[in-house]
């Protein structure tokens, strides 16, 4: 007997017929002779209607309070699909992440994982039941409800598979697995058999929302078999898996964008020991969150500095520059949101020279200027305009021959 943890994200319990859908997929699974135990998130859209509402009242909601709002939406799924379990004659039982104690800490909006009380998981489990989980929340140690960040159920089924040793960690959602580049935007992307967990967490991290990145960071660490599906259609997905185990290996594995990039510039400051972390150390005490960062000298003894931050937090960043420019004598000051980052990632890379020159090439040839570059050994990235990024991930995908086959 396997025992399996699936997770189903809200488009896949979006509606009542869905939610019924998933209860036939779990029984199924069951009646294979499975142990299951499944995380759901909250219905589509309902996590952003929370929001929303949360906003029409204050445009800074206290974490706490916004944890218990936004943990609702996973609440009702529980609820609704052990309902639909025991329609169809299954015995199940529902549990939100306070009530398994899935322990976290006190960090509301971004919790994370700190242990998980998986006994009574264990007990109906043993009794023959479907163990029903709220994706995406915890319980800090002095019991104040707590979320795990946007897409966080992902996380919780993979803590949940760790916790119980599980034989695989099956995420189920609206693509059929994880695509050279979102399917949504270059729609000849191609499903990948295997990714290694490198690649997964490079992916994730430069934009690719199809798994949370702590999710991937987990599942890489324990070594939790890590499978994403489709809950619409049946098929082999994409396994997650650890570069040893790949056996065909690609040059680049895929392309991903983001686009919460906005860059900062100060330009003109008195190149003296220090200037970096008078510039970023204000940023950094606001809570921001700097990613790629370049610094040029001049030849009159000043500096350029010029680095990027989410965009959510771009307002609050240029604020805290402007202030500093002033303060350290800077010739002027800078900013642009309309910009995306295009990454290149693959594990191949490694033992190959020259991908980097290539991508410049090809987006170069479309007239596409590149404003920032950062590489690491398994991903180039590039920061471009926003109006330049169907086109740039489109001509990189072709030329990197990452097609499918019958587009090729
Ligand atoms: P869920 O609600 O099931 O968690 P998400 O919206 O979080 O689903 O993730 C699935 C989406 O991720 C897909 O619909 C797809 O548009 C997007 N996506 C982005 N990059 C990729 C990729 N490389 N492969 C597959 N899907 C991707
Ligand atoms: N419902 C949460 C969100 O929309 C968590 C999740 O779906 O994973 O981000
Ligand atoms: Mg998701």
């Amino acid at each position: 007997m396997a025992l399996i943890v699936q997770k189903y994200g809200g488009t896949s319990v979006g509606t009542v017929e869905r939610i019924q859908a998933v209860a036939d997929k779990l029984i199924k699974t069951r009646d294979a002779g499975n142990e299951v135990v499944v995380v759901v998130s909250a219905m589509s859209g309902e996590t952003n209607r929370l929001l929303g509402l949360a906003r029409e009242i204050t445009a800074h909601p206290e974490g706490r309070e916004l944890d218990v709002l936004l943990s609702t939406g996973e609440q009702v799924t529980i609820a609704l699909l052990s309902m639909a379990l025991a329609e169809k004659g299954a015995e199940a039982r529902s549990y939100t992440g306070a009530q398994v104690r899935i322990t976290t800490d006190e960090a509301h909006n971004k919790a994370r994982i700190k242990k998980i009380d998986h006994r009574c998981i264990c007990d109906d489990l043993k009794q023959g039941r479907i163990v029903v989980v709220a994706g995406f929340q915890g319980v800090s140690e002095n019991g104040h409800i707590t979320t795990l960040g946007r897409g966080g159920s992902d996380t919780t089924a993979v803590a949940l598979a760790a916790a119980l040793k599980a034989d695989e960690c099956q995420i189920y959602t609206d693509v059929d697995g994880v695509y050279t580049t979102d399917p949504r935007v270059v729609p000849s992307a191609r499903r990948l058999e295997t990714i290694t967990f490198e690649e997964m967490l490079e992916m994730a991290s430069l934009g690719s929302k199809v798994l949370q990145i702590r999710a991937v960071e987990f599942a890489g660490k324990y070594n939790v078999p890590l499978r994403v599906l489709s809950s619409f259609e049946d098929g082999p997905g994409t396994l997650i898996t650890t570069e040893e185990q790949q056996v065909e290996q690609a040059l680049i594995s895929g392309i991903a964008f983001n686009r919460d990039e906005a860059q900062l510039t100060i330009t003109g400051v008195p190149d003296t020991p220090g200037v970096a972390y008078q510039i970023l150390g204000p940023v950094s005490d606001a809570n921001i969150e700097v990613d790629m960062i370049v610094q040029n000298i001049g030849s009159d003894g000043t500096t350029d500095f010029t680095f990027t931050v989410n965009r959510t937090d771009y307002d609050k960043a240029l604020k805290i520059l402007q202030k500093v420019a002033k303060e350290l004598g800077a010739r002027a000051c800078s900013g642009n949101n309309e910009i995306v980052k295009i990454s290149l990632v693959g594990v191949g890379m490694r033992s190959h020279a020259g991908i980097a020159a290539k991508m410049f090439k090809v987006l170069a040839a479309e007239g596409i200027n590149l404003l920032m570059i950062s590489t690491s050994e398994i991903k180039v990235s590039v920061l471009v305009e926003e109006k330049y990024l169907e086109l740039g991930v489109r001509v990189l995908h072709s030329a990197f021959g990452l097609e499918n086959e019958t587009a090729a």
